[in-house]
């Protein structure tokens, strides 16, 4: 674990267990993830995780030989709703509205947290049951809540265990990867009794033990809340539909068991029709899970009486979606269905963990994600991009083709140089990094040589000359590059010289 743990107070201190939170004030990615690396536990609870993960989805996508065909129609049915955005919103919101729910636009994550503060408030309940959702963690609304004095509690598995821990979740779908079956088991045992049903005594570290543990503690919240809070994986604009896919049955009980259901989601999951739902009931699974189906897909439209929540809303949630879009090279990350096959094959992320992204997504999809939601200001943000290999595993099991490694160099390129972007719906020209100066003046200085032929040719002899001289390291901000590579050796001719003696002509 990293220095994150227990960020958000103990219990007892701060009301709410809190999963969520500002991720203000955590370091960069670089100090984050050497912090991350020196700890073996962590390492091997990813290794293990992230290796069962990625050669079960292999053999579950080799399985289907129109693989390559899905991917594709994925890519273009997401390309396609995210150039007629505006439209399919409406038309969502339409659907929606004529089914008996109510929709509300959020336009940041203040908006969105005082818009179900309220609607919480309306229905005079202290407390909601939460499914899975990363759009809440994304806006912080558990700190929200517990700030107006509602209670928030995860009902999926990994949630709660990161709930109860105090902890931050590292992973878009497992969480708690980064926690072994004994320190579940130690987390259950402490912490379980303080927000509800105890941990049966005694408690052991299998996972069916574990889970009928959580199975218990959690039936005692289903079956007292009034009022739910989800996220959505995918909303159909044709008939209002909103589709949470999930593996426990926990975000059933969520969806059907309270009075008033409350749905956050991001307006980047609406697609059109109910038909393009038959693409991603296959790939999702497949990517996430690495099954054919997922166990529980759940769809609701509206509200019907006598049958599941009698009130819905629905809060469609903007906070930086729009000025991706607006990013010819960066809207693609809007793609994304949080599949998390990208996270399981990155050895970045292996190694680092999902705390080190300081971010609600992490890996490879939020390196990219983050620092645009979010804008490259910060430190955080501006060491994102550049926490990759560039290696292309990401893009290789996208199932919707999300060329990662492109927008990485892209934003690179960005914090790096500054340049254009789009924050808060107006475009703004941001200023070149402080860190990179040494970089801007090597581009500044090769542009200069290679402009000019006639040095150019002078120079290179030159250093042929004095190769022996040449320093193995760097001196000055060059060394941090040189403390983890050599530098290649110069050669004792240069091209130019070679290929004049070779082909006796120059070219
Ligand atoms: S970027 Fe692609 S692989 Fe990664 S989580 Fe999103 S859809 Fe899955």
């Amino acid at each position: 674990m990293t220095g994150f743990r227990g960020a958000t107070g103990a219990p007892g201190t701060t009301g709410t267990p809190g999963t969520t939170g500002t991720h203000l004030g955590m370091p960069a990615f670089p100090e984050a993830a050497r912090e991350a690396v020196r700890d073996g536990v962590l390492r091997a609870n990813l290794r293990h995780a992230t290796h069962t993960i990625r050669d079960k989805r292999a053999r579950a996508v080799a399985e289907l030989a129109d693989w390559d065909r899905l991917r594709a129609a994925g890519k273009a049915v997401k390309d396609h709703t995210l150039r007629h955005l505006d439209r399919y919103l409406l038309q969502l919101e339409a659907a929606v509205t004529a089914a008996g729910g109510t929709v509300h636009w959020a336009v940041d994550a203040d908006e969105a947290n005082r818009i179900v503060t309220e609607l919480v408030r309306a229905t005079g309940e202290r407390e909601v049951v939460k499914v899975k959702s990363m759009a809440t963690q994304e806006i912080g609304l558990n700190e929200a809540l517990e700030a107006a004095g509602i209670t928030a509690y995860e009902t999926d598995l990994a949630e709660l265990i990161v709930q109860l821990g105090h902890d931050r979740p590292s992973h878009i779908l497992v969480p708690a990867i980064h926690r072994n079956r004994s320190e579940i088991r130690d987390l259950f045992r402490a912490e379980m009794g303080r927000w509800g049903r105890p941990a049966p005594d005694p408690l052991g570290d299998d996972p069916r033990e574990l889970a009928e543990a959580a199975r218990l503690h959690l039936r005692e919240k289903f079956l007292r809340a009034k009022v739910a809070v989800s996220g959505a994986n995918f909303m159909v604009a044709e008939t209002g539909t909103i589709v949470v896919l999930e593996s426990e049955g926990n975000g059933r009980m969520c969806l059907t068991l309270p009075e008033t259901l409350i749905s956050v989601v991001g307006i980047e999951k609406v697609v059109p029709t109910f038909r393009d739902l038959e693409i991603f009931l296959q790939t999702l699974p497949r990517s996430s899970t690495a099954e054919r189906m997922n166990p529980y897909t759940t769809m609701w439209t509206g509200t019907t009486d006598g049958d599941g929540p009698s009130a819905f809303h629905l809060v469609l949630l903007d906070n930086g979606r729009t000025d991706t879009l607006a990013d010819e090279t960066g809207r693609q990350a809007l793609r994304c269905i949080r599949c998390s096959a990208c996270l399981n094959v990155c050895p970045v992320y292996e190694r680092a963990g999902g705390h080190a992204y300081g971010s609600v997504y992490p890996g490879p999809i939020g390196a990219v994600l983050s620092p645009q939601l979010r804008g490259t200001a910060s430190e955080i943000d501006a060491s994102l991009p550049y926490a990759s290999t560039l290696c292309g595993a990401c893009y290789d099991v996208c199932p919707v083709a999300i060329d990662i490694p492109d927008i990485l160099v892209h934003l690179r390129e960005r914090v790096a140089q500054g340049g254009p972007a789009t924050r808060d719906g107006i475009r703004v020209r941001i200023r070149p990094a402080r860190r990179h100066t040494a970089e801007r003046a090597a581009v500044r200085a090769s542009r200069l040589l290679l402009d000019r032929p006639g040095a150019l040719r002078a120079g290179e002899r030159l250093l042929a000359r004095a190769r022996r001289l040449a320093p193995r390291r760097l001196p000055g901000p060059g060394r941090a590059w040189t403390d983890t590579r050599e530098l290649p050796l110069l050669p004792a001719e240069s091209f130019r010289d070679w290929w004049t003696r070779e082909r006796g002509t120059s070219q």
